[in-house]
């Protein structure tokens, strides 16, 4: 699996509910954790692989060997969020070498599917709590740039139009070796 880098449109793009909870999907979820893994990133949403469903992966170790911390949700929603909340750094797989700051609530209650499809809640918090609202925004099409401080967005105005500039879609660009379409 590749990952999906900003400004491509799946990223954007609307994802569809998981309706069948078949072996392709737990492969699917397989892949992403391994993709995961490989990038060093704590967690996946599908469209940043490509896919545009509501499955997202996480462990906030970031560790393979520790499989008791990982997560697959599908079909996740919200239930309930901690008034409270907190700013963090945060970075993105789709957003390579950028980070900032954003604020993201303390504790977070969710209702999701696993991958036969039974229904369960869960309640986050701290860490764990902060990634999985950034993956799922990822499934809203939000991504973390839309809710940085504006501060740290500033710092980065100039990342983000790099990776603009250089992501276009290889029509719009050069035959150059050099070219950083590659990516695209
Ligand atoms: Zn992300």
């Amino acid at each position: 699996m590749d990952i999906v880098l900003y400004p491509n449109p799946t990223l954007r793009a609307k994802n569809k509910d998981i309706e069948k909870f078949d072996d392709e999907l737990k492969s699917i979820a397989q892949e992403m954790f391994e993709t995961m893994y490989a990038t060093k990133g704590v967690g996946l949403a599908a469209p940043q692989v490509g896919l545009n469903k509501k499955l997202l992966v996480f462990n906030a170790s970031g560790d393979k060997e520790r499989s008791e911390q990982e997560f697959v949700l599908c079909n996740p929603k919200i239930i309930q969020k901690s008034k409270k909340k907190e700013l963090g750094d945060e970075g993105c797989l789709s957003f390579p070498e950028i980070y900032g700051s954003v604020n993201r609530h303390l504790s977070i209650k969710v209702q999701a599917q696993d991958l036969e499809g039974h229904a369960f809640d869960l309640e986050f918090e701290g860490w764990e709590a902060r990634i999985f609202q950034h993956e799922f925004d990822h499934i809203d099409g939000i991504l973390f740039i839309d809710r940085m401080t504006p501060t740290s967005k500033e710092l980065i105005k100039h990342d983000l139009e790099y990776l603009r500039e250089n992501l276009r879609p290889s029509n719009s660009c050069c035959d150059d070796n050099d070219c950083k379409n590659a990516n695209s």
